[in-house]
Order: structure tokens, then sequence, then C-alpha cells
């Protein structure tokens, strides 16, 4: 048996050599305290985890040095407890939930959600960690709450070739928007256009700056909705080109992540949001955790109508998990980065 453990807490960038793929002993028998066994099938790998390597007070717990991490996943049950209340989970069914990152293990019930495995139509229950789990909704629920995307508005999505962008992206289409975005490489560029609704992309990596960018797809418009994956310099050039009484969806900040406390951006153009009347809306998607499931059902919807993309980055083998999460700073996936083949 296999778990991924942090060893080390990273200052700036973080590095595969924080994390070291252990030996464990394979799983009891379960028993009354842990009475679902499971194995991984598919793992989750996201940005918010950077936080989670800082011990640092934040909206979730710092992880534990010399313990696995831990994440969304999707797992099969391989057996139950006898004697266990299971909230009747059976060997065999297929779960959602958040575990730590151990291949085999015994679970208590409580946060694993059972997938009922006719609503994937034959697709990879991968997408239970994307476009119809927590990417999906974490794309689709603020724009429906805070923003009205309708035909005549313009939105901009940084990190549109991403998980959550490419979805963020297609869904302000599939509501009638001009949808515009940036992506860290030309064929990212090319992909959200061609496959995520987006009208215009461009490369922020080869633009002089984010507003030289801005301008270059925007073509003097000013933008009504802002969906922002990125924060940092690009906010701060988009806050010189928001519409009054426009919307910002502050959804993460990961050219920041990584970021020192002195290296920190500062943003230049906050008086734009007194001047512009604008709405600055931040949010933590597990918050509306009860919504989730009506909101699955809209997102399968949107998927069965086409409306919005599937896309992924596939890694094989649980020993990937380090490597996959280090990449989602580099750039390296195209939609949403999973870990699969345990
Ligand atoms: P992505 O699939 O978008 O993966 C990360 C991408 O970010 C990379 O592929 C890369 O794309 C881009 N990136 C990496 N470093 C930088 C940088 N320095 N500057 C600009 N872009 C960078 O991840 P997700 O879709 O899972 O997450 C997107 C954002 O949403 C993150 O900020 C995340 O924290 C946030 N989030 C927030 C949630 C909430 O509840 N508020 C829930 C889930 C996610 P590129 O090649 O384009 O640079």
């Amino acid at each position: 048996n296999k778990a991924v453990h942090v060893i080390s807490r990273p200052e700036g960038m973080v590095s595969v050599d924080n994390f070291a793929v252990v030996e464990v002993d394979e799983p009891t028998a379960p028993t009354a305290e842990a009475p679902v066994q499971l194995k991984l099938e598919h793992v989750s790998v996201d940005p918010y985890m950077r936080g989670r390597m800082r011990d640092a007070k934040s909206y979730i717990p710092p992880f534990a040095l010399g313990e696995p991490g831990a994440g969304g996943v999707v797992a099969r049950v391989v057996a139950v407890a006898d004697d266990g209340e299971t909230a009747g989970l059976a060997a065999g069914d297929l779960v959602v939930g958040m575990l730590p990152w151990v291949l085999r293990q015994n679970a208590r019930p409580d946060g694993l959600t059972k997938v009922d495995e006719a609503v994937l139509g034959g697709a990879s229950s991968s997408l239970l960690l994307g476009v119809l789990g927590l990417t999906g909704l974490t794309a689709l629920l603020p724009i429906e709450k805070f923003s009205q995307p309708e035909a005549g508005k313009v939105a901009f999505v940084s990190g549109a070739a991403g998980a959550v962008g490419s979805v963020a992206g297609a869904v302000l289409k599939a509501k009638g928007c001009t949808v515009y975005g940036s992506a860290g490489s030309d064929e990212k560029c090319a992909i959200a256009q061609a496959d995520c609704g987006f009208d215009a992309v461009f490369n922020y990596k080869t633009v002089g700056s984010p507003g030289e960018g801005l301008d270059s797809v925007l073509d003097g418009k000013a933008i009504d909705i802002y969906y922002d994956n990125v924060g940092g310099e690009m906010l701060d050039a988009v806050l010189a080109r928001m519409a009054p009484n426009g919307v910002i969806i502050c959804c993460g900040a990961i050219s920041q992540y990584n970021k020192k406390p002195e290296e920190l951006y500062g943003l230049k153009n906050y008086f734009n949001i007194i001047g512009r009347s604008l709405s600055v809306h931040g949010f933590i998607v597990t918050n509306w955790a009860n919504e989730f499931p009506a909101a699955i059902g809209r997102l399968a919807g949107m998927l069965q109508a086409g409306q919005i993309p599937v896309k992924e980055t596939v890694r094989e083998g649980f020993e990937s998990v380090p490597a996959a999460f280090v990449d989602l700073f580099k750039g390296a996936n195209v939609g949403k980065m999973i870990v699969s083949k345990l």
C-alpha cells in the first residue's frame, strides 16, 4: 500500500521534494470505527492545496508534516464491516469525497457521496472531480449568484484553459456574453477558442503586459464580468478596464500562491472599485454544499447539450500525485488535472 506524505513546507515555489511517496501497511479488515474499505481510483490535485502547505490559519487547516496530503477523490468501496454503520454503502459502490492520499484505506462513511454511475453515461468517473464535481460547481455557482450574464455583456476569464476557467468561459458564452480570456500558451489559447466558447484568448506570457493583452482582445470595449482565477497584475489591469457597475468574481489568485509575503502584488487600480461602482465577490465553493446536487444536475444538462467542454489532463500512477500538483503551477495542464490508473 502507498501514501503521499507532505514532508516539508515550501518557501516560494512548491516542489516535488516537499512530498514523499511512502510504503504503508495494507488496511486491516474494516472495523466499526472505520467501516468502509476503499481503493482510490482518481485523485484531484488543486491549486488551493498550496495554501494547505503553509503553516497559517485559513479557511481550511494546514497539512501536517509527515502525514498524508488529502483532497478530492473518486474511490471504489472494496469491503464494508459487518457490524459497522456504512450509510448504505456496499462493496462495489463508487463514491466521491475528500480523503487522505492513501491508496487503500478504511474510512467513515460521512462525507462520502455514493455515485449513480448511470449519470456518467459511460464517461470516465474522473468527471466527478471536474465538470460534474467541484470544478464545474466553482465555475457555475458564482456566475449564477453574482452576475447577470446576458447577450450584449462582455466577460473576461483568466486561466481560460484551466479546469475552472474553461467551464466558466463556456457557461458565460452559453448565457449570451461575448467572452474573452487569457492563458499561458498559444496552444491553450487555441483550445479555449475552439472548444470552450471563448471569442478571443491572448497568451499572457508573450504579450508585453496584461494591459496590452487585454487591449488586443477588447478593442476598446469595457468588461462587465471578470471571472478571476489568477489575481495579481492581471486583476490590476482588468480593474482599469471594467465597465461601470461591473462585477468581479474572485475565484482564485494563483499568480500569488507561490510568492513570499514581501513579493505579493499590490493593486494600483483599487480605487476603480469605488469610482466605477464595481461589485467584488469572493467565495469558497464548499460553503454552498447544500446547493451541489441541483447544480450538478444543471451542469449535467449543459454537458449533454454540448454547452460545456470536458477538458482533462490525466497523469497515471499514484506516485504521480506530487508532480501533477506541482505542474499546476507550471501551467502543464489543459482543463482538470487528474491522477488516474492508481
Ligand atoms: P487550473 O486547471 O486553472 O490550473 C492552474 C493553471 O493556472 C495552470 O494551468 C496555469 O495556466 C495557471 N497558472 C499557474 N501559475 C500561474 C501564474 N503565476 N499566473 C497566471 N496563471 C498561472 O486550476 P483550477 O481550475 O483548479 O483553479 C483555478 C483557480 O480557481 C485557482 O486560483 C484556484 O485556487 C481557484 N479555485 C477556487 C475555488 C473557490 O472555491 N474559490 C475552488 C476551486 C478553485 P496557464 O498556462 O494559463 O498559466
